[in-house]
């Protein structure tokens, strides 16, 4: 077994999160480049234009690439042989409210729903711990803003309504969410499972680099048809028009009861902040 002293998991967290906040992907970044090039309306190309200009000064200045430095969702895939002196959550949230501290990031989590007291220091965190073999830990954490949440949602469709009626509630969605979630917007979905399961499939579906390829051919299909669709809505950068409303479309999926076909969809802003470490 191998013992972690927390303080490791408490440091990686904070510099996480202040690089998070402040330094865009490649992978989204060079999206947001090519999309430039693409780009139809001549104000969409504007907004792409000034999306890219504050992701650079974001970067060059370490100041955070939105006001809304959002919730910290963290992944932890802990390796079998790892053991801890202490609670991982409480060295993660310690991590949490270090960097929005030295950051000067905005604290926007509220510590009960509906008395909104804010907790002053952007805890709790969301954490999701996953068993994996080995001696190491990958955290990954994404500070998710708020617009893009709030039009997210889960449906629990019938194996009767099949790939159309996927399709049908993704660009339903989109459409009805316009320029809320600040696009162009990465799509996460998650397909399959059951309520809650859906629902943390397409928030890791939001990990995955822009570039990479579902394995699954019908997944795989279906993430490309949906990109294109989406990119004939016309919503375009912030909801200004255009073809470029989403960047990418990405699915994950689980098996599911014969009776359910449970549908996530997790929007995700043009600041699709998210960084990992394994320690
Ligand atoms: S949706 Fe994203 S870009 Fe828009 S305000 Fe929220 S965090 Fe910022």
């Amino acid at each position: 077994m191998r013992e972690l002293n927390l303080k490791l998991v408490t440091d990686t967290v904070r510099d996480l999160l202040l690089e998070g906040n402040c330094d865009l992907g490649a992978d989204v970044f060079q999206k947001i480049n090519n999309a430039i090039q693409t780009e139809e309306n001549p104000l969409g190309v504007s907004v792409l234009k000034q999306i890219k200009e504050n992701d650079q000064i974001a970067k060059r200045d370490r100041v955070p690439m939105c006001q809304d430095t959002g919730m910290a969702v963290v992944f932890v895939e802990l390796g079998s042989q790892v053991v801890f002196d202490g609670l991982l959550e409480n060295a993660i949230n310690l991590g949490v409210k270090q960097a929005y501290a030295e950051g000067y990031f905005r604290k926007s989590v509220v510590r009960h729903p509906l008395k909104r007291v804010n907790t002053n220091d952007n805890t709790p965190a969301i954490i999701h711990v996953k068993s994996v073999p080995g001696d190491k830990v990958k955290l990954t954490v994404a500070p998710k803003g708020g617009g893009a949440e709030n039009v997210s949602l889960v449906k629990m469709l019938i194996p009767a309504d099949g790939r159309a009626g996927i399709k049908k509630l993704v660009l339903d969605t989109v459409l009805e969410a316009g320029g809320k979630p600040c696009p162009p917007i990465v799509v996460g979905i998650g397909l399959g499972g059951n309520l809650e399961k859906s629902a943390l499939l397409a928030k890791e579906a939001l990990m995955r680099d822009l570039n990479d390829e579902a394995e699954d051919e019908t997944i795989r299909e279906l993430e490309n048809e949906l990109l294109h669709d989406i990119n004939q809505l016309g919503i375009g950068p912030m909801g200004f028009g255009g073809r470029t409303t989403a960047l990418a479309v990405k699915i994950n999926w689980f098996p599911t009861h014969i009776a359910s076909l449970p549908v996530a969809i997790n929007l995700q802003c043009h600041a699709a902040r998210h960084k990992s470490r394994t320690i």
